[in-house]
């Protein structure tokens, strides 16, 4: 049966390739001016490339000032449209339709003077927003306007108005940020009025035949702000208003967690929403919500619960998804694992980078030319490091073998995915060996590697991924027989019986996955953390979603607080300025951090060529590790 997938469509004057969309997500690439420059332009056309029908460019600024979170792109000025048409072309020249978001953050930004319809703080700890004068919001709409009408010069299909995850016309849209007397606030329809005159002005400066789309919030799943009930009517007044496709989105700042689904969130929880939009109005609609599994995707289409099918962290795992399910090779995919690491980067003004995929934002130089001298290369060590170089040596015409002491490839992999809410990290650990397979690596699996073992197969070269090992504090009681290493716990290589009080003593990513796994085990768990937080490391979404689900399990997080001493039965701890106490416990999980062992093979290597790489030459995330590792690749 033919995909619905790959079905063209017209929207307009606009036709589309097929039914898989690019939703704008920040890049960090552009330059500090806001300009479209090589690095952005090589991003877009590489997910072009890729078989996407139509791409969505990231939110960019109508206004001048200061950049609201970090590079972005800028529409305020005409000096903007030339690399705005490099950028429009490169992405037609694949084949792929283009449209840009008209994006006012409102209150959302790190500037120090946000503006908003009220003066109402995002969070108690931000400054409170100037209210928009009617003077104000007249001026805003005609930068919506103006910049509409510059990227209809730059030559791009459609406009998008960014409507949804309470910018400011989500805020307009929002009781709980529009507190409004005038015609502005107040009933929805007064609420609704600002977002209409942008789309009407928009419209006027652009012709009517020209394509605008608007992104609105199906829920922002707070308790009085948009529901569904009221993202339906406002969907209705938008159609009415001649906009010619909704993209349905959902969420606010404070349920991040709905507009950037980690992996503990179900795969295509928005779709019930979108179908009812999709059947209140009569234009197309985009909905999202990791729909990167094709055939759930399918299924949205076919049962008519949606127009379009939107992409986004997808196609930064992977930029030729679509390509790859149109040629029916789904098992190539690189799947996105809904870390967020990529969105982490971007809010905070750093480019873009992926965890499963070192290809992000080095489009531009990235390039895996085949070696001019074959090499044999030798891998020690399966995580996520060592899995990609392996990967990326074979692909440039290395002969390549992996080596673990483990019995499976993944390393820290397969420690992350033992989390009750990390279960996804594995789909990343089959595709690379499915990926290693394919290619042709020789994989040696359950052996320790020593310098003997190099001298026998004599490679040209040696990847030493060897990972890091638990770090041992120093403190009185640590070596008791009730103390154990929690990457232990997680691997399942020791058990702790249901129902024993349990202090994990460090609350990072590897702490708070055991006290979770652990909580959900039936033990009674206590988080000790010197930080005056837990979760460093986690990004901000996954931390708050694992902070929430460590709290409703009943896990109490003591930080602040400094563990002195282990006892038989209980684990002391100091705070600062105050006198010590004590947690009752049955065993201690140490989650301490992490010691790189590379060296520790290294040294050993007698002058053989070798790169140490990942967490074996410093403990890191995933991004790094894997990013080091390809590099690792593309150098031997
Ligand atoms: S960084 Fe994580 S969330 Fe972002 S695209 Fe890569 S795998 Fe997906």
């Amino acid at each position: 049966m033919a995909s619905l997938l790959f079905e063209p469509m017209t929207i307009g004057p606009v036709t589309l390739p097929n039914r898989l969309v690019m939703l704008p997500m920040g890049s960090g690439l552009p330059g500090e001016e806001g300009f479209a420059n090589d690095e952005t332009i090589a991003y877009y056309r590489r997910r072009a490339q890729g078989g996407i029908g139509m791409v969505t460019v990231e939110a960019s600024l109508i206004g001048p000032g200061p950049s609201a979170i970090g590079p972005e792109l800028r529409l305020h000025d005409d000096v903007f449209i030339p690399d705005l048409t490099r950028l429009v072309a490169a992405v037609k020249a694949e084949g792929s339709a283009i449209g840009i978001q008209l994006w006012h953050p409102g209150r959302q930004t790190n500037l120090s003077e946000p503006v908003a319809p009220s003066p109402v703080p995002l969070s108690p700890r931000t400054p409170v927003p100037r209210e928009l004068t009617r003077e104000d919001i007249h001026e805003i709409i005609e930068q919506y306007a103006s910049a509409a009408r510059r990227c209809r010069d730059a030559g791009f299909d459609f406009v998008e108005v960014h409507a949804a995850h309470c910018y400011l016309p989500c805020e307009f849209l929002s009781a709980l940020v529009n507190q409004r007397t005038d015609e502005y606030g107040g009933e929805l329809d007064n609420r609704a009025r600002f977002l209409l005159e942008v789309v009407a002005a928009v419209r006027d400066a652009c012709g009517e035949d020209y394509p605008v789309f608007c992104r609105i919030t199906a829920t922002e799943g707070v308790e009085g702000g948009i529901d569904i009930d009221e993202a339906v009517q406002v969907a209705k007044w938008l159609a009415e208003a001649g906009v010619a496709c909704l993209s349905v989105s959902a969420g606010n700042w404070h349920t991040l967690h709905l507009s950037m689904p980690p992996m503990s969130v179900e795969r295509g929880w928005l779709v019930p929403l979108a179908a009812q939009i999709t059947a209140a109005v009569d234009v197309p609609v985009i909905v999202a919500g990791r729909l990167d599994d094709p055939e759930m995707a399918e299924r949205v289409l076919a049962e008519g619960q949606a127009d379009l099918i939107g992409l986004g962290r997808a196609l930064i795992a992977d930029a030729d998804w679509a390509r790859k399910v149109r040629d029916g090779r789904r098992a190539e995919i690189t799947p996105c694992i809904a870390c967020n690491a990529c969105l982490d980067l971007i809010s905070r003004g750093d480019q873009a980078r992926c965890a499963v995929n070192p290809e992000v934002s080095r489009e531009l130089v990235w390039e895996l030319a085949r070696s001019p001298t074959a090499r044999r290369v030798m891998v020690v060590g399966g995580g996520p490091s060592g899995l990609e170089a392996a990967r990326v040596a074979r692909l440039r015409g290395h002969t390549v073998s992996i080596w673990d002491r483990d019995e499976r490839l993944g390393g820290k992999l397969d420690v992350a995915s033992r989390a009750p809410s990390k279960h996804e990290v594995l789909k990343f650990r089959d595709h690379e060996e499915r990926m290693l397979d394919a290619l042709g690596v020789e994989v040696h699996l359950g052996v320790e590697v020593t310098p003997g073992t190099i001298d026998a197969e004599d490679p040209d070269i040696v990847v030493v991924a060897t990972g890091a090992g638990p770090l041992v504090p120093a403190i009185p009681g640590v070596d008791g027989p009730q103390v154990v290493d929690a990457q232990r716990l997680l691997l399942g290589q020791e058990a702790v019986a249901p129902g024993s009080r349990v202090v994990v003593i460090g609350g990072s990513a590897t702490g708070c996955e055991t006290a979770e796994l652990l909580a959900a085990e039936g033990c009674a768990v206590t988080i000790i953390e010197m930080l005056p937080f837990v979760g460093r490391g986690i990004e901000l979404v996954t931390r708050r979603q694992l902070i929430r689900h460590l709290r409703e399990s009943g896990v109490t997080i003591l930080t602040g607080c400094r563990v002195s001493a282990i006892e038989a039965d209980r684990v002391v701890y100091e705070r600062e300025n105050e006198t010590g106490d004590a947690v009752p416990c049955d065993r201690v999980a140490l989650a301490i951090g992490w010691l790189p062992r590379g060296e520790d093979l290294a040294t050993g290597l007698d002058g053989r060529p070798h790169i140490v790489v990942g967490d074996a030459a410093r403990p890191a995330d995933f991004v790094a590790a894997i990013n080091a590792g390809a590099d690792a690749g593309r150098t031997v």
